[in-house]
């Protein structure tokens, strides 16, 4: 991989990073009324985290957002960690490469789409 579409990689993770980092604020500032404003924030951001590669969101039980932002951040440390070592980009099941769009869609995926798919089927 290119390094210039590496620093793009990178660039999408930190940004990411800090906007799980906010939203793990967020979710400590404890409110006694949600406004109606910070509701629909929350919703967003849930439907943002569901997202996030490595994570399922089921509401039957109950996950909570926090820790699915916790699960993200983990998962985002995990890439740029790839990064660092030069194989990002790299299935870490498989070892194939993941497809351009799947990374770009989900930068911290650590998993092809056939491995990821194989995982969610068993
Ligand atoms: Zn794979």
């Amino acid at each position: 991989m290119k390094a210039n579409e590496l620093d793009g990689y990178r660039k999408s993770l930190l940004d990411e990073k800090e906007r799980l980092s906010a939203a793990l604020e967020y979710l400590h500032t404890e409110n006694p009324g949600v406004e109606e404003e910070d509701a629909l924030e929350l919703a967003s951001l849930e439907e943002h985290l569901a997202e996030v590669g490595s994570v399922t969101l089921d509401r039957e039980i109950d996950y909570s957002l926090e820790e699915v932002a916790q699960e993200g951040l983990s998962a985002i440390a995990g890439a740029l960690e790839r990064i660092e070592h030069g194989s990002f980009g790299r299935c870490e099941s498989c070892g194939g490469p993941i497809a351009a769009e799947r990374l770009a869609a989900l930068p911290w995926a650590s998993l092809c789409i056939d491995c990821k798919r194989h995982e969610e089927g068993s």
